[in-house]
C-alpha cells in the first residue's frame, strides 16, 4: 500500500476540504462541457447531477479562470434564452513534444484537444549523434523559437513529452528505446529547465490512449484497450479512466502474442509466429518485398510508412483495374493475424472497446477482416466485432497525445493546476 498517496486527512482544514470538493465539482462541470459542449447551464446540471445554483457558481469561477467561455444566447421558442458554454479554445494551452526516431515534433494544443500550431525538426542521421543530450538541446532550441512566434498571449500550462519504447513516466525515465539505442535515460532530468514546466513524460502508446480517453473514442466509456499496430507494437489498458502501468510501468507489451500458426513465420526473439514477426508494419513490408510487390526503397526515403502507403495504394482498385491481388491478400492476412492476437486480449480483459491505432488504420478497408477474426476466436463471439473501433485521431495525433497528460491535470484539478487553490 502506498501510504504517501493517501490524502492526509488530519492535516487539512475543513475549509480546505470544502475547496477540494469545489474543485472536484468544477472538474465535473468542465468534463461535461468537453463531452457535450456547447451546452447550457441547465444541461450541465442534468449531466453532472449538481444543483442549478452550484452550476451557476462553478461556471462563473471557470469563466473567471479563463477555462470556459460563453457563446451568443440562443432564443428558444418559449422561456428564457439559453447561453451555451464551451471550453475556451484559445486561452489555455499545453505544449506537446514527441520524440521519434527520425524527428522531434512539437506544437500547442488547446484545452479542447485541438492542435493550434505544430512544427518538426529532423534528427541527425548518424546514430552516434542521437544522444539524449543532443536531442534535448535541439528540441529546446526549436521550441524556444516556436513559442516566440506562436504562443502570443495564451497561457501555457506545461509541457508533455512522449516517446516510444519502455518508459516509466512517473520516474521520468526511458528504461529502453531500441531504435534510438537508449538505456535508462533520465529524460525529464535532461529536459528540465530547457522546456517550459511543469514537465510530464509519457510513453507514446499510453499518451495516445489518454488522448482518446479525453477527446476521442474513449469519451463515453470508462475502460478500453488501445492497440497500436504499426512500426512498433504496444497496448495501453485503460481501467476506470486510468491507464494501467503495473510494476516498472511494464504493462502493454503485446509484441509476442501468438498471431499465426504458419511454420514459415518464426520470431527471432520468441520463436513463434507472434504479432511482431507476422503483423507489424516492418514484417508486412518485408513480406511485400519478398513477394516482389514493392520496389526497393528509393534513396532518401524516410522509412516504412511510405512503403506501407505504396502497398495499400497498389491493393486499392483504381480506374478500371481491380487492384493488385497479391497486395490485397497480404493486407487481409495481416488484419487476420492482428485479429487473432487481439482476441487473446479481448478474452483476458473484456474491455468495453478495443481502439485500434497505428499503421493498421492506413488499410482501413481490412478492419472488417480483423473484426471477423476476433469474433471467430473470442468466446464473446460475433457481438465483439462492433466494439472494435479505429482511433478518432489518425496519424496527426502525436503532438496532441503528448500534450494530453498536462491538459488532463487542468481538467481534473482546474484550480490547483492554475495556482488558484
Ligand atoms: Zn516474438
Amino acid at each position: 500500500m502506498n501510504i504517501r498517496k493517501q490524502q492526509p486527512q488530519g492535516l487539512i482544514t475543513i475549509g480546505q476540504r470544502a475547496e477540494y470538493m469545489r474543485q472536484g465539482n468544477a472538474s465535473a462541470v468542465l468534463r461535461a462541457v468537453l463531452a457535450y459542449g456547447p451546452v447550457s447551464r441547465a444541461e450541465i446540471a442534468r449531466h453532472t447531477g449538481l444543483s442549478a445554483p452550484s452550476v451557476t457558481k462553478l461556471t462563473s469561477s471557470l469563466i473567471e479562470a479563463g477555462l470556459l467561455g460563453e457563446l451568443a444566447p440562443v432564443e428558444p421558442t418559449q422561456g428564457r434564452p439559453r447561453v451555451p458554454l464551451r471550453v475556451d479554445p484559445e486561452r489555455t494551452v499545453a505544449l506537446g513534444v514527441h520524440i521519434g526516431l527520425l524527428r522531434t515534433t512539437f506544437g500547442l494544443v488547446a484545452l479542447d484537444g485541438r492542435i493550434l500550431a505544430e512544427r518538426e525538426i529532423a534528427h541527425p542521421r548518424a546514430a552516434a549523434e542521437l544522444t539524449p543530450r543532443r536531442i534535448a538541446a535541439q528540441a529546446a532550441e526549436g521550441v524556444r523559437a516556436f513559442l516566440d512566434e506562436r504562443l502570443g498571449d495564451r497561457r501555457l500550462v506545461g509541457t508533455g513529452v512522449s516517446i516510444g519504447g519502455w518508459v516509466d513516466g512517473a520516474r521520468g525515465l526511458v528504461v529502453a528505446h531500441g531504435p534510438l539505442g537508449w538505456q535508462n535515460v533520465p529524460l525529464l532530468e535532461e529536459l528540465a529547465g530547457k522546456l517550459p514546466g511543469p514537465l510530464v513524460l509519457e510513453q507514446t502508446v499510453r499518451a495516445i490512449a489518454r488522448a482518446e480517453l479525453w477527446f476521442g473514442a474513449g469519451r463515453e466509456v470508462d475502460d478500453f484497450a488501445l492497440v497500436f499496430i504499426g512500426n512498433v507494437l504496444g497496448a495501453a489498458i485503460v481501467v476506470d479512466r486510468t491507464v494501467h502501468r503495473g510494476p516498472g510501468a511494464a504493462a502493454g507489451a503485446i509484441e509476442h502474442l501468438l498471431a499465426t500458426d504458419d511454420p514459415s513465420v518464426r520470431c527471432p526473439q520468441c520463436g513463434s509466429g507472434c504479432l511482431s514477426a507476422s503483423a507489424g508494419d516492418l514484417a508486412l513490408i518485408a513480406e511485400a518485398r519478398a513477394a516482389g510487390l514493392l520496389e526497393p526503397t528509393p534513396r532518401g526515403d524516410t522509412g516504412p510508412s511510405l512503403d506501407l502507403e505504396r502497398l495499400v495504394a497498389a491493393a486499392r482498385p483504381a480506374g478500371s483495374g481491380s487492384g493488385d491481388e497479391g497486395a490485397q491478400a497480404l493486407l487481409r492476412r495481416r488484419a487476420r493475424r492482428a485479429g487473432r492476437a487481439i482476441a487473446t486480449m479481448v478474452d483476458l480483459l473484456n474491455p468495453s472497446r478495443v481502439v485500434l491505432a497505428g499503421g493498421i488504420l492506413v488499410a482501413e478497408e481490412y478492419l472488417d477482416d480483423l473484426r471477423a477474426e476476433v469474433a471467430l476466436r473470442s468466446h464473446r463471439g460475433a457481438a465483439v466485432a462492433e466494439d472494435i473501433v479505429p482511433a478518432v485521431f489518425g496519424a496527426r495525433t502525436l503532438v496532441r497525445s503528448s500534450a494530453v497528460p498536462v491538459l488532463e491535470r487542468v481538467i481534473t484539478e482546474p484550480f490547483t493546476s492554475l495556482g488558484l487553490l
